[in-house]
């Protein structure tokens, strides 16, 4: 019986929550599909108000949905998804359109686009930020595939995303992979944001010696002004967290090794290959590697650091220059995030808007900020701009910030507290701004062992030195 518009495949937090905010919209009719049959009737039953249509199979699924066909995947990434999308393919027709929802690798997605092009079904990748809580009540939905399939999408999307100033949480973000690899680039500024709130708590704390509920304050009062965004609001949360057991602030009995799941990692690696030095989102990667060596971090404790202990002269002021040095860090984070995406787009010949990206990130996902309203203007003022940083509203900010996170670099390495996403970034945007480099010397280096010829500053070409080690 054909009632339903859209369907979800995989019923687990992700797809559930999903399946039940599409549910929630006008005018959708919802069909549902588990390969575990009764996690689909655990749903049903659930959530009665739903008005869910039960698939026991595909064949069911297929016959149950309007067309073109539209099937939501939010099954586990990697085989899983290929599993799912060849049933799908098998039951479904030309014209039809498959969403795959789950975190895959944008390579995943551009090679499963392909092939399931060549029969005439559409396959859109679309990255979904926001966890269970943004599947269920608004994620930011960032779509690849054709513009064709987006026609029959968009309203659904829209009618489920995130709302930021009236606007739904989603744009159409270019062809095949160009929607998750955005998802990916999200989720590495995360970390490097996530990386300059830890790094700021800690130099805080070790320089003014407040206490978690006390720097809990400070977060709260950074959360109404230009940091405001959800990563600090929740950090607030966290340190004023009491554990039940032990009456300690939560924050020090959690183990201090950080967990990953892998796009952190995906964003780093895709920026090797692309050669854009997203280097303070690489640093909050490897700090999480780095807190996770536990027997190496043992084995190292004795080490020898700076002598004394540490205390900040004015701790109003150092708290101060934190937060400037996290503001001018994170535009640093970010700029290196579009200049990722920028690149990929030139790469893979996508259309991204990269203004677009920022506004569908204010709301439903993990990044999501006021500043982002800033990187939207910054590309509305200037499509081509070089780098967010030269952004006058970044350069302005920088400008004002760059004395306070230089002081706070320096406390934070004569103290021996390591602020790599801190540090990184300001060397980052210190050799952004150079106007000679030491490159210079590397390629004299070079040529001399390889051969691998440099050019000049004065004359076009390719250049070689007899050099006098020369042998
Ligand atoms: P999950 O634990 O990643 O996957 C469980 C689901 O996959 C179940 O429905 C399971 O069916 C199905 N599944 C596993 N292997 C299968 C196979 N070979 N064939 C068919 N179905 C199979 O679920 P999740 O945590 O809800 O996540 C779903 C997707 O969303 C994942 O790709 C995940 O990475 C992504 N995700 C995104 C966010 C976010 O914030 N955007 C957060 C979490 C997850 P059975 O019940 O039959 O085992």
């Amino acid at each position: 019986m054909t009632t339903a518009n859209i369907a979800v495949v995989g019923l687990a937090v992700m797809g559930s929550n999903l399946a039940r905010n599409l549910a929630s919209r006008e005018g959708n009719t919802v069909a549902v599909y588990n390969r575990t049959t009764s996690k689909t009737d655990d749903l049903i039953a659930a959530h009665p108000e739903a008005g869910f249509v039960k698939a026991a199979t595909m064949e069911e699924l297929a016959a149950s949905l309007q067309r073109p066909r539209t099937a939501i995947v939010m099954v586990k990434a990697g085989r899983p998804t290929d599993a799912v999308i060849d049933e799908l393919v098998r039951v479904f027709e030309p014209g039809d359109i498959i969403v795959d929802g789950g975190n895959a690798l944008f390579t995943d997605t551009i090679r499963r686009e392909a092939a399931v092009r060549e029969t005439g079904i559409h396959f859109v990748g679309c990255g979904i930020s926001g966890g269970e809580e943004g599947a269920l009540n608004g994620p930011s939905l960032m779509p690849g595939g054709t513009v064709e399939s987006y026609e029959t999408l968009g309203p659904i999307l829209r009618s489920i995303a995130a709302v930021a100033d009236g606007e739904p949480c989603v744009t159409h973000i270019g062809a095949d992979g160009a929607g998750h690899f955005v998802k990916m680039v999200h989720n590495g500024i995360e970390y490097a944001d996530m990386q300059l709130i830890a790094e700021a708590y800690d130099l805080i704390r070790r320089g003014t010696g407040k206490s978690p509920a006390e720097i809990a304050d400070v977060f709260d009062e950074w959360n109404r002004g230009e940091l405001e965004s959800y990563l600090i609001e929740i950090t607030a949360e966290v340190l004023r967290q009491v554990d039940a057991a032990t009456g300690q602030p939560l924050v020090d009995v959690i183990l201090d090794a950080a967990g990953a799941k892998g796009t952190g990692a995906w964003t780093v690696q895709t920026a090797l290959d692309l050669g854009v030095p997203v280097s303070g989102i690489a640093e909050a990667v490897f700090a999480r590697s780095l807190s996770s060596r536990l027997d190496q971090r043992a084995a190292a404790r004795d080490l020898p650091g700076p002598s004394g202990s540490w205390r900040v002269d004015d701790a109003d002021a150092f708290v101060e220059d934190v937060r400037q040095a996290l503001f001018a860090s994170k535009i640093v984070a970010y700029s290196q995030g579009f200049d990722e995406i920028v690149a990929a787009a030139e790469q893979y010949g996508w259309d991204i808007q990269k203004g677009e990206v920022a506004r569908i990130w204010r709301a439903g996902c993990i990044i999501r900020a006021q500043f982002l309203n800033h990187i939207t203007e910054a590309y509305a003022a200037d499509p081509a701009l070089p780098a967010l940083v030269v952004a006058p509203y970044f350069r302005d900010a920088i400008a004002r910030t760059q004395e306070a996170w230089r002081r706070v670099v320096v406390a934070a390495a004569r103290a021996g507290i390591p602020s790599p996403a801190f540090s990184s970034s300001l060397a980052y945007y210190d050799g952004l701004r150079a106007e000679r480099l030491p490159a210079a010397l590397v390629q004299g280096q070079r040529d001399f062992f390889g051969a691998h010829t440099y050019r000049r500053v004065d004359r076009e070409g390719t250049f070689h030195t007899q050099w006098s080690g020369d042998r």
